[in-house]
């Protein structure tokens, strides 16, 4: 039987507040329920049906055919379409409730629906029943210990939940490097070891600079594929390591990521302004949250009494396997690296828009950002990542 492993700090119970159902998502919806669904007196236009690349969604053919990129054969998927004039499910009643529950019962629902809040990742030892902290429940530590939904995850594992696996071998670290799953779980180890006494904000930091020092040394690979699981210990000593504090010396690409992250959020007529502000310390617009000013105005909004939410926050991805989880181990830890700064500046920005001091609920908003763009849903994750080990290891050869 397939052990599951749960956070032994995290608990929850769903509190039927509908926030997972009003954040404009695509969810898959499987042919069986489509055809169970369609019994009701629904609307005809409740599902969406496309045609997708399993290996670029970006890729959209349109309809059956193959991917421009790799020349696969495109996939047809059917999604449930969201109300016209919000982000809310189709599906959603004005009580909060699904209908698809209250008209056809719990498992009725597409499988989607049935695992959230969980996000379950298969390893060679098991799976690990993380969740998202998009749900109220979960990052208020709601309810009984998540272990307690062992049977009902298990027998969703038996139907068609939704898993990410993470392979025994061949993680790529960048580049054409890789290492095994068990030399990850030594990295692991030792960053939790580090954490446990400096905290993760610090932690992930001195990571992410000494896995870049690593990388930075190592040629550019064309053709072969090296495995550096052996080399992987050296990264927490680096001779390259630059001097000072790592959180200091990251602050730029931090910066950087944020850049990228609010142009994917504006209209691209203001995209030069932020990329001056980032290179020339001009002032730039964010009409989103009628605020403008220099980068380092930004940091200004910082306020850093959320810092042992966002230390909770950053275990639990670690511990759900968030740095293996997606493709690319460097740019994964400059993702986690930078949470902190993303989550500070966007609260600062909803205090700011909403004219108060930050409080819990800005913080709460903003780590629902992090979640739907950059994190566990993140519609931006895997670019804005990218481009940021391409920098730090660019600064870092020099
Ligand atoms: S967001 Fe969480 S607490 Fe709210 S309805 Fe969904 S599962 Fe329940």
């Amino acid at each position: 039987m397939t052990q599951i492993f749960f956070d032994p700090q995290q608990h929850y119970d769903c509190l039927q507040c509908g926030r997972g159902c009003r954040a404009g998502w695509d969810i898959p919806v499987e042919p069986e329920v489509v055809a169970r669904v369609q019994t009701l007196p629904v609307r005809s236009d409740a599902f969406r049906q496309t045609y997708a690349c399993p290996r670029h969604p970006q890729e959209v053919p349109g309809e059956a055919g193959k991917c421009p990129r790799c020349h696969l054969d495109a996939v047809h998927q059917v999604f449930i379409r969201n109300s016209k004039d919000s982000p809310n499910c189709s599906f959603l009643d004005p009580d909060q409730l699904c209908s698809i529950h209250r008209e056809l019962g719990y498992e009725a629902k597409p499988a989607t629906c049935k695992l959230f809040p969980f996000v379950l990742t298969q390893t060679p030892d098991g799976v690990y029943a993380g969740t998202t902290y998009y749900c109220t429940a979960t990052r208020q530590n709601h309810g009984r210990p998540s272990s307690a939904h062992i049977d009902d995850l298990r027998h969703q594992l038996a139907h068609q939940a939704p898993v990410n696996k993470v392979a025994a071998d061949g993680l790529v670290v960048y580049g054409r490097y890789y290492i095994s799953y068990r030399d990850y779980q030594g990295l692991e180890a030792e960053l939790t070891r580090r954490a446990a006494r400096r905290g993760y904000l610090e932690t992930l930091s001195l990571a992410t600079l000494g896995l870049g020092c690593l990388m930075a040394e190592l040629p550019d690979l064309e053709e072969e594929i090296v495995a550096i699981g052996e080399r992987l210990p050296e990264m927490w000593n680096h001779p390259a390591f630059p001097y000072g504090s790592p959180v200091a010396r990251l602050q730029e690409l931090s910066r950087s990521q944020l850049a990228d992250y609010f142009m994917f959020s504006l209209e691209k007529s203001l995209w030069p302004e932020v990329e001056s502000g980032l290179n020339q310390g001009t002032a730039f617009s964010l009409p989103h949250f009628n605020w403008r000013g220099t980068f380092g105005d930004l940091e200004k909004l910082v306020d850093d009494r959320f810092n042992s939410k966002i230390e909770r926050y950053l275990e639990h991805l670690v511990w759900r396997k968030a740095l293996v989880v997606h493709p690319l181990l460097l740019p994964s830890l400059c993702q986690l690296q930078m949470l902190p700064t993303f989550l500070k500046v966007q609260a600062g920005l909803l205090a700011h828009l909403r004219n108060h001091e930050v409080t819990e609920q800005d913080y709460y908003d903003a780590l629902e950002n992090a979640e739907t763009y950059l994190v566990t849903h993140g519609r931006n994750r895997r670019i804005i990542h990218e481009w940021a080990a391409d920098i730090l290891l660019g600064t870092l050869r020099g």
